[in-house]
């Protein structure tokens, strides 16, 4: 990167050739932010990408996957408007992403949308319309899961509502994550800059908001911090919870498992809010439940990298060196990230589902 800047500075006849093997070695970056959390130089290299790939494709066209990529996340809320035909369109949708786009293994479109989940559902908009109780959470959804995993906004909020709050499920304006990942800048401040005032007006209503992906609410924490250094909180699940468990609210105790299964975090989470498996562990042990925190490293999925087909060897040979020997033997694993459950849907016999389906099913059955 410094050899690129500093070549464009000069211009360098060389530039040219220099940026091309930038964009080379950049190219196989997940974008998991390790390195701007769990490395003491704190350099965040999806950043530098996001910024590279901007002046990059300035002078170079982009590939179709990028617009598509962003175009997807961009059209969520469209797709939730019309999910039963876009879920007969999809395995059409796939095979055309596959062949024109190089897309593989796309996820399929939830069944049933946020408004059936039976929680209540607002537009962030709106969010001054109603009245909400003392004990309200604001549940945000990000494009990812309110399109392709709504059964873990649904664990989420069945888990908030057994342990006696009220899950207040919030729609956003589309997301930024794609935008910023492809380094289409501009298109990243305007979306990144819709969703924080969003959130700015939900913190007027004085309630906690809880984010279902961690990606989403990292992100919340970083890349938005690119666009304005003031943005409100958004806690991950399991921040809340032990903040309310330190708090003394009054929980329910679980019907005691039959095993112990085991919970894996997301990378990104792991790296930059490291005592998440500490807290999902404290969280399970006050409600009588047993889980066995497992560390792993990146699944090898992050985003879309991992349904990109010419990423497969990186992708799959990530998974097998971190999650393949810990999912051995494994029917059922709690997964705390969307990409992750898909990876371990996709590579392996194991099931995933969020940590707060175990919650809610452990609740409901005592
Ligand atoms: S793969 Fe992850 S740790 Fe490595 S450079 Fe990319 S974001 Fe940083």
């Amino acid at each position: 990167m410094r050899q690129w800047r500093q070549a464009q500075a000069a211009q360098d006849p060389e530039l040219a050739a220099i940026g091309r093997d930038t964009y080379s070695a950049l190219d196989s970056c997940l974008g998991c932010n390790a390195c701007g959390s769990a490395c003491p130089a704190h350099v965040s290299v999806p950043a530098l990408k996001s910024q590279f790939l901007d002046a990059y494709h300035a002078g170079h066209r982009r590939p179709l996957r990028d617009h598509a990529a962003v175009a997807v996340e961009a059209m969520a809320p469209m797709l939730a408007s019309i999910r039963p035909l876009a879920r007969r369109l999809m395995p059409l949708a796939s095979g055309v992403a596959a062949r024109a786009l190089g897309f593989i293994d796309l996820p399929e479109i939830s069944g049933r949308g946020l408004r059936q989940l039976g929680h209540p559902v607002v537009r962030h908009s709106r969010i001054g319309t109603i009245a909400t109780a003392e004990n309200t959470v604001l549940v945000l959804e990000d494009a990812f899961t309110a399109t392709f995993d709504t059964g873990a906004v649904q664990a989420v909020c069945d888990g908030l509502a057994a342990l006696g709050y009220h899950p207040l499920i919030v729609t956003l304006p589309p997301g930024s994550k794609a935008a910023h990942a492809k380094g289409m800048r501009r298109r990243f401040a305007r979306l990144a800059g819709r969703q924080i005032a969003a959130l700015n007006e939900l913190e007027k209503i004085g309630r906690p908001m809880i984010g279902v992906d961690p990606a989403f609410v990292l992100m919340t924490r970083s890349e938005f911090r690119e666009v304005t250094p003031s943005v409100p909180k958004v806690m991950l699940v399991q921040e809340f919870l032990r903040q309310r468990l330190e708090a003394g609210d009054p929980w329910p105790q679980a019907a005691p498992g039959t095993s112990a299964p085991r919970l894996m975090v997301h990378c990104t989470e792991a790296s930059a809010a490291p005592q998440a498996l500490r807290q999902w562990q404290e969280v399970f042990a006050a409600l009588g439940l047993a889980v066995r925190p497992t560390q792993t490293g990146c699944c090898g999925m992050a985003g879309l990298f991992g349904h990109e087909q010419r990423q497969q060897t990186v992708s799959r040979t990530l998974f097998d060196a971190s999650w393949a020997p810990a999912l051995k033997g494994e029917a059922a694993v709690l997964a705390t990230g969307f990409s992750c459950r898909c990876q371990v849907e996709r590579l392996s016999e194991t099931t995933a589902t969020h940590p707060m389906a175990a919650i809610a099913a452990g609740l409901k059955a005592a």
